[in-house]
């Protein structure tokens, strides 16, 4: 049986990375089923947000009674908030033949690479600082407080982008999401993954 590719996806605030996902999810002519996991986190609900399917919003208790059951695959602090991925949601998805997206920071990124070396990252860059500037305003649900300390750590966090293996540079959205899609491709034509769902065709060829 072939389980599903498990992907992460990190990018500085404000760079598209959410309206990326949510194109990507919204194809459904597309070749993989693909679903995004939900992190726990501790911040509290934007307007708009929906419980338990942007995230599962927690108390700060209930998240560190969490951290002490050894049920988070991992887990950060992002923006002076908790974020986690739990262990169990992501095993369960995956024994179904989907494709998981972990939309995770490179803290988070980092503690999955060493449980799950196989694991593909992708790091998504704004095409400027500029623009990042525009899109957290436009998105005109933080303060400007908020955004600021935002911009700073989207530049801390651009610092990680050579621990991934892919980079998407989201100058068009469309552009972007066509990269996204052709790196899903190229992971399920790995040779590990194709020997999987061809040995018997393979063993034959060899034989023949
Ligand atoms: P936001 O508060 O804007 O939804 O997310 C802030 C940051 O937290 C984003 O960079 C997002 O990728 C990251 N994040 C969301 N969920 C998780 C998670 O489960 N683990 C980690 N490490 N980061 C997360």
């Amino acid at each position: 049986m072939t389980t599903g590719h498990l992907f992460i996806i990190s990018a500085p605030s404000g760079t598209g990375k959410s309206l990326l996902l949510k194109l990507l999810l919204k194809n459904n002519k597309f070749k993989f089923n693909i679903k995004l996991s939900i992190s726990y986190t501790t911040r509290i609900k934007r307007t708009g947000e929906v419980d338990n399917e942007d995230y599962f919003f927690i108390s700060k208790k209930k998240f560190q009674t969490m951290i002490k059951n050894n049920e988070f695959l991992e887990y950060a602090k992002v923006f002076g908030n908790y974020y986690g991925t739990s262990k169990k949601n992501i095993n369960n998805m995956l024994q179904n033949n989907t494709d998981i997206f972990l939309n995770i920071d490179w803290q988070g990124a980092k503690q999955v690479r060493k449980k799950i070396p196989q694991v593909c990252s992708i790091f998504i860059l704004p095409p400027s600082i500029e623009e990042l500037y525009k899109r957290l305003n436009l998105r005109g649900k933080d303060h400007i407080d908020i955004i600021n300390k935002r911009i700073l750590q989207s530049k801390k966090e651009i610092y990680h982008f050579y621990e991934y293996d892919y980079l998407i540079i989201n100058n068009n959205i469309n552009d972007a999401k066509f990269d996204l899609q052709n790196i899903i491709y190229a992971e399920h034509l790995k040779i590990k993954t194709q020997f999987n769902i061809y040995n018997n065709f393979i063993n034959k060829l060899l034989n023949e």
